[in-house]
């Protein structure tokens, strides 16, 4: 287990960024480099005091495209965060990376294009003319585990790695339950009917702004016919012959051990 980065009551890093990567200490010990350690490097943007207190993902500095890392110090992927540091770094610095982008988006008000404060008060950007309020966006999306008998049905996206397949997933449209989204997805994307849809557990994402809900469901009726765009090959697979699946760290292979675990495969 790795030791929480942030129990200790001196906390003091903050989350640097080149794009989507985060500096980080080099070493033995490789950590989130202490704030001061980063004074002077504010380039193309920083976040205010206000919301440098509290959670360590309130902190964040944009170094912009051309900074180098200093000695010691090198940048690495948000998503090697969770490998290098554990999950709960890898949920702040997405936390701080959200912050970031969605501050460098809005500058302006998109109602009267005069500029944007920080709220003294709650994490949002205030008009200083018309008094808009911007929050940070999250994007909901599902994520569904679909069994059917001993099978569990996965599915390869276009953009997925060569020979990678895993549960189906969709972002959630207005006016819809959380529910609908998983009935309107799965037609959508395999033409087939599920039921049982129960809640499994979720995961902020940080590509961009997604916030995952898990869900498990059973096959009621429907042969599988996928879309051909989203989804270009399904099928119902039992354990002994699962493909390539997704890497540990998302919400995706948690469900999918999870299947495995309730059919006696770990
Ligand atoms: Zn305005």
């Amino acid at each position: 287990m790795k030791t929480d980065l942030f129990e200790k009551q001196d906390w003091s890093g903050c989350f640097a960024f080149q794009g989507d990567r985060v500096l980080v200490k080099t070493g033995p010990e490789p950590a989130i480099p202490p704030a001061e350690d980063l004074s002077g490097l504010c380039f193309a943007g920083c976040s205010g005091e206000a919301r440098s207190a509290g959670r360590p993902g309130n902190c964040w500095i944009d170094l912009g495209k051309e900074a180098s890392p200093p000695e010691g110090m090198e940048f690495v992927s948000l998503r090697d965060i969770w490998g290098l540091l554990g999950e709960r770094a890898f949920f702040e610095a997405g936390r701080a990376f959200q912050l970031m982008e969605w501050s460098r988006q809005n500058k302006f008000c998109g109602q009267c294009s005069a500029l944007m404060r920080e709220s003294s008060s709650e994490t949002a950007l205030v008009c200083q003319d018309c008094k808009m309020t911007s929050y940070p966006p999250v994007s909901p999306a599902i994520i569904v585990a679909i069994e059917k008998g001993a099978s569990l049905l996965l599915a390869r996206s276009p953009h997925f790695p060569k020979g990678r397949y895993s549960v189906l997933a969709g972002f959630v449209e207005p006016g819809e339950t959380l529910e609908e989204t998983v009935e309107r997805e799965v037609i959508e994307e395999v033409s087939i009917r599920v039921k049982k849809i129960k809640y499994f557990g979720s995961q902020p994402w940080p590509f961009p702004h997604s916030l995952m809900v898990g869900f498990t469901a059973e096959w009621e009726s429907g042969e599988i016919a996928v879309d051909g765009k989203e989804i270009e090959d399904a099928g119902w697979y039992e354990p002994d012959s699962f493909p390539d699946m997704p890497p540990g760290i998302s919400i995706s292979r948690r469900l999918i051990e999870d299947f495995l675990l309730r059919k006696g495969r770990r």
